[in-house]
């Protein structure tokens, strides 16, 4: 199973170029691609906009990513109506960062909802929806340790999840020692390494920033070995993700699921010589 995620653009330009890019992936015929939800303003229409024509326009299975950041559970019922009108029957849920400054407290909407978990019941209870959640191979960044994070996992997975996604991270070894405690607590609900190849030094701090998770020292000495050598810096990018598919595919993982950053020539590259480990599980439900 390969999967693909994208972002809502912020201009008409942007749209055109992640629509040249969801027509490239479209022609690998991935299991499914996801489009994430902003934490506010006009790209969450984008959002809801771009999955809606996926789910029409193309031959693409589209995952709808929700969160619960400003959104009562009226207007959460009325997003997953509106995506359900439009024939998504896919959806990622994930509670969301603050607004602003992704570390800062995290106050739920008066008539909202706190934790992923409870959107995980309310989609379940609002229709036949296919559901996945985060999971987080170095413990979510507000989790007080990596058994009570374990718990709290298995728990929403117990509410109804499908499948999870992983946060990115760059040592295998963190994607196996996750699915192993998980699997220990007796939870068989399969987990999606996430992929993001680094193809610019630049990507270092932003994959910190997004994934609240240091970034290998080591990987990242070799990064900057390459100064400013773009090109040594993209190839070395690319085969390193490569070789991490290669093993994470070996090892059992039940697929990959790469983030594009809205542009499909690296992970195509990459996606080119792995497809031939693809594991069992076909295009359909994630
Ligand atoms: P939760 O599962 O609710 O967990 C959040 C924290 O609360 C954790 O520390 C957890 O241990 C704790 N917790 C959970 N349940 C309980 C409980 N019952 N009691 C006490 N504590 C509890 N963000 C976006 O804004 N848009 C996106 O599209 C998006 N897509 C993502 C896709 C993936 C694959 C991943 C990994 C993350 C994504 N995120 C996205 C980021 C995500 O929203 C944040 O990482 C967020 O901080 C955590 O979301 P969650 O669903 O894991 O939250």
């Amino acid at each position: 199973m390969f999967s693909f995620e994208f972002f809502p653009p912020r201009s008409p330009e942007a749209n055109q170029r992640l629509w040249r890019a969801i027509r490239e992936i479209e022609a690998l015929g991935p299991s499914f691609v996801s489009v994430t939800y902003g934490a506010g303003g006009s790209t969450r229409g984008m959002t809801v906009e771009t999955t809606e024509r996926i789910a029409t326009d193309t031959t693409l299975l589209p995952v709808a990513h929700m969160t619960l950041v400003e959104h009562s559970v009226a207007e959460l019922r009325h997003l997953i109506g509106r995506l359900a009108d439009a024939g998504v029957s896919n959806m990622l849920a994930v509670r969301g960062d603050p607004p602003g400054d992704p570390t800062g407290e995290w106050i739920p909407h008066p008539q909202g909802l706190t934790y992923a978990e409870e959107l995980v019941r309310l989609l379940k209870d609002s229709g036949d929806f296919c559901v996945g959640v985060a999971a987080f191979p170095y413990k979510h960044p507000r989790s007080e340790d990596v058994a009570t994070d374990t718990e709290r996992f298995v728990r929403k997975c117990e509410a109804g999840a499908d499948y999870a996604i992983t946060q990115m991270f760059f040592d295998p070894e963190d994607y196996l020692r996750l699915r192993d405690r998980v699997a220990a607590r007796g939870c068989d609900v399969p987990i999606i390494p996430e992929v993001f190849p680094v193809v610019r030094t630049s990507f270092i701090p932003r994959s910190e920033q997004l994934s609240g998770a240091p970034f290998p020292a080591a990987l990242a000495e070799r990064f900057a070995s390459f100064g400013d050598d773009a090109a040594a810096v993209r190839a070395f990018g690319i085969e390193y993700a490569q070789r991490m598919c290669e093993r994470l595919l070996d090892e059992g993982a039940p697929g990959i699921h790469f983030i594009t950053s809205n542009q499909s020539t690296a992970t195509r590259e990459i996606y080119r010589e792995v497809a031939g480990r693809r594991p069992s599980g076909a295009a359909g439900r994630p």
